[in-house]
């Protein structure tokens, strides 16, 4: 297989609402609640992606932690006009897809996902890094080499270390999107591989479809 037939079995615009669902609710370890101006009535939650109402605003002080008033979730201030700077939350995200040109086909990529929250709180960049895909006849994967940004075809199915080479120092969240996996599965022949009994590998159940590729009989 070439770069361009393994890309052939992704969709075009790989971001798609799911992903991006999935994202928001998982990839970032913390939350921010901001606030833009001094005595405003609402503030920004990175989790609800939206502008809350605030209810008792005196003891909203800068860093402090509290209770996002609509999703629940911890959050920490930020009063904006004190400066927000170097706010960038990382993960790596793993996200399974049905192939878009064979339905038997399972694929899986990978992304850099990264907010800058010092500038606009909403954007977050993805950034794609690894290429799976799986078929009756076996497994393949590429990858993108980010010195060169070029695609790389390896000779077995690995799982990348987001805080190897280039990211070394790398400490964001390693979030792996499951039930897209669950999604993609049936009426693939990776649908009776006993996968069930090893979703607590989380990404490394990639190996265990490359071994499965290989050898159907595994699960016995
Ligand atoms: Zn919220």
């Amino acid at each position: 297989m070439t770069a361009e037939q393994i890309l052939s079995h992704f969709r075009p615009g790989p971001v798609t609402r799911d992903l991006k669902q999935f994202v928001r609710k998982n990839a970032f370890s913390k939350q921010y609640l901001f606030i833009r101006k001094k005595g405003d009535t609402t503030g920004y939650c990175s989790f609800c992606e939206k502008d809350v109402p605030l209810k008792d605003r005196s003891s909203l002080k800068h860093n402090a932690k509290t209770t996002c008033p609509r999703c629940r979730r911890e959050v920490t201030l930020k009063h904006v006009w004190r400066g927000i700077k170097n706010i960038v939350d990382e993960a790596y995200v793993y996200h399974f897809a049905r192939s878009v040109k064979n339905k038997q086909m399972i694929t899986c990529q990978t992304f850099y996902v990264s907010r800058f929250l010092d500038s606009n709180p909403g954007a977050i960049k993805y950034s794609p890094s690894c290429y799976y895909v799986f078929s009756r006849q076996g497994a393949k994967m590429m990858y993108v080499d980010p010195y060169y940004r070029q695609y790389v075809l390896t000779q077995s199915i690995y799982t990348k270390h987001p805080s190897g080479g280039l990211y070394y120092g790398w400490q964001g969240k390693l979030a792996v999107n499951m039930a897209s996996l669950a999604r993609a599965l049936p009426h693939t022949p990776y649908q009776y591989s006993a996968w069930e009994d090893y979703t607590d590998m989380n990404e490394q159940i990639l190996r265990y479809f490359a071994l499965f590729a290989k050898h159907p009989q595994v699960e016995y």
